[in-house]
């Protein structure tokens, strides 16, 4: 988000933008570690829109930034194996598709016969739209610092933030660990951090972090090029081809809240029992490598764009686990909001701050 952002403004004509990392290098955080997934399959009319809006500016990216990102249209396969899913799958692939987005509705023969290295018997439905995919994050990050560069932003690592000065409700100064930045204007964009940072001005920001792991496997020969992203929703376990191997990964139902990015060794041996109950030739296959990173949730899993009370402090976070795909576009809605006062490309204006405390809470269903 903040790479994103800075690259926006900078390209707006906005002048001394400084990017604050606190890492040795930038995509550290939730970005670097996520699963590289990007889809239009949503259950809101505002995350579709978000998606429609982002996945093209990835599909673009070489023209416009720079590097190829490695965009991989392998398509998203949900599968729905309990009748409260299948349902709500189904009302899903009409909204999307009264927006534009062509997703299908399988059934589970059809899953059963585009899957034969799996075992999906109790599949009821499932949910394929042949533009989702697969896009390399760092790629993307180191993209758009390099051209936010050209264009003038200070990207600065090994800074991190630890005061802000507030002075009668107006921003004054940031201050880190590599001196005091003087400015009226701060963007939040510290993903699972937010809430500290929100804490150190005076706002009070509900992005919980939530660790969520994933390993990569050996070459399994059996998984063809056009693998797609397949997601059996009800046990928010994925499957996606990483190399000539999968990266698997599952989300712990009862991950508590904090910081640790170490991976969960009891719970991967969970994660590996449901892989391997899932696509039995797994047991053939050895572990590459395995990481942990935090999602970074709001209490509706939608992001919070936008400002607050205190003048001048504005955010861009929680975007609950799948925002590296939105990452383009939340940059360049910020870049508007701060340049213009409004959101233009997508009217995310109902996904403020005070939605919390007014209950204007918009639930989100496809969250993995
Ligand atoms: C395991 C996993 C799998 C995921 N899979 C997907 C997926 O397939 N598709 C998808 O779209 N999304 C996925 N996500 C979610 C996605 O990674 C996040 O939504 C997105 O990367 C958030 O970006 P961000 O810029 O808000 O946060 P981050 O990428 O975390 O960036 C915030 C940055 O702020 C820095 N920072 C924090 N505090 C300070 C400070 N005090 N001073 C200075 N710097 C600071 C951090 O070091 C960090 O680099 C996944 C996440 C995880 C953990």
């Amino acid at each position: 988000m903040g790479a994103s952002a800075a690259y926006h403004l900078a390209r707006c004509g906005m002048k001394n933008i400084v990017l604050l990392e606190k890492e040795d290098f930038f995509g550290a955080g939730s970005t670097g570690r996520c699963a590289g997934g990007v889809r239009y399959q949503f259950s809101t009319e505002v995350n579709i829109k978000l998606s429609l809006a982002s996945l093209p500016m990835l599909e673009y990216f070489k023209d416009e930034i720079g590097p190829d990102i490695n965009y991989h249209r392998c398509g998203y396969l949900l599968i729905a194996t309990n009748e409260t899913d299948a349902a709500t799958f189904k009302r899903n692939v009409e909204l999307q598709n009264s927006l534009g987005v062509q997703t299908q509705l399988l059934s589970g023969d059809e899953i059963r016969s585009r899957l034969p290295m799996m075992q999906f018997d109790d599949a009821i439905v499932g949910t394929f739209h042949h533009k989702d995919g697969l896009v390399d994050p760092n790629s993307v990050v180191a993209g758009y610092i390099s051209a936010s560069q050209k264009l003038g932003v200070r990207a600065i690592t090994n800074a991190e933030v630890t005061g802000i000065r507030v002075v009668s409700g107006e921003v004054k100064a940031v201050e880190t660990t590599q001196g005091v930045v003087e400015t009226h204007m701060i963007l939040n964009a510290a993903g699972p951090w937010s809430s500290l940072i929100g804490g150190m001005a005076g706002v009070d920001i509900p992005v919980v972090p939530l660790r969520r792991q994933m390993f990569t496997t050996s070459r399994v020969k059996e998984i063809p090029d056009d693998f797609p992203f397949v997601i059996d929703f009800g046990q928010s376990l994925y499957f996606h081809r990483s190399g000539e191997g999968l990266l698997v990964g599952m989300s712990n139902p009862y991950q508590e809240a904090g910081f640790d990015q170490t991976v969960d060794e009891e719970f991967e041996f969970v994660n590996l029992e449901a892989a391997i109950d899932r696509m039995p030739l797994l047991e053939r296959a050895s572990r590459a490598s395995h990481w942990a990173g935090l999602y970074e949730v709001t209490p509706d899993a939608h992001p919070i764009f936008g400002g607050c009370h205190v003048k001048g402090f504005t955010m861009c976070t929680g975007f609950s686990g799948h925002g590296f795909m939105h990452g383009p576009v939340a940059g360049r809605l910020m870049s508007e909001y701060i340049v213009d006062g409004k959101f233009s490309t997508v009217d995310v204006s109902m996904l403020d701050l005070a939605r919390f405390e007014e209950g204007r809470l918009i639930k989100e269903y496809n969250v993995v």
